[in-house]
């Protein structure tokens, strides 16, 4: 499609970053680029549309997303965000990285009963991030309805490690 082509044309891919061996996929462009980032941010509400109250946005880069995604379908945005950011009472869950750990959070009291959302992020590769948000999502009492990415790396696996319908905008 017309908006798969303008990422795919405007996505930079960086080799050995963040480390040696890794291509890293940049999507600033397309966030850049006016006719690009209203097409994705159409894109990720279209399959969800009228079925979701809120977007949620992974940090730093889902931020982006979520925050035009409820603008431009009337809804609210959530932040996921990295430990040690919110300063009430938070959900905490933890997932494993290559190396170490991470863990994303959320107020306890972020949803109200039933409260459908959409969470959204720039790139799904093995799935471990957007897994993580979906559960804590749950646990907060959320219906994850869908997740969108812009852009998913095939052959990591990483769709079918979230335990949600994953909508991607381009696959390389
Ligand atoms: P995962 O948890 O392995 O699926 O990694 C996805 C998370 O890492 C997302 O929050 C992405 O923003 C980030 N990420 C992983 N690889 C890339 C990349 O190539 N470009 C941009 N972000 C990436």
């Amino acid at each position: 499609s017309n908006t798969r082509d303008l990422i795919l044309s405007s996505c930079a891919s960086v080799p050995d970053f963040p480390k040696p061996g890794v291509t890293f996929r940049d999507l600033t462009p397309v966030f850049a680029d006016p006719t690009a980032f209203a097409a994705v941010t159409s894109a990720l509400i279209e399959p969800f549309r009228g079925g979701f109250d809120r977007v949620a946005g992974i940090e730093a880069r889902g931020f982006i997303l979520a925050a035009a995604a409820a603008y431009a379908s009337g809804t609210g945005m959530t932040a996921v965000r990295k430990p040690g950011k919110l300063p009430r009472e938070v959900l905490s869950e933890s997932y494993v990285l290559e190396y170490g750990t991470a863990a994303v959070e959320i107020h306890r009291d972020e949803f109200p009963p039933g409260t459908r959302v959409l969470l959204l992020d720039d790139v799904l590769a093995t799935g471990g991030t957007l897994a993580a948000a979906v559960r804590l999502l749950e646990r907060a009492g959320a219906e994850v309805v869908g997740a969108g990415v812009v852009l998913e790396l095939a052959g990591l696996g990483g769709r079918a490690a979230v335990p949600a319908s994953v909508h991607a905008l381009a696959t390389i």
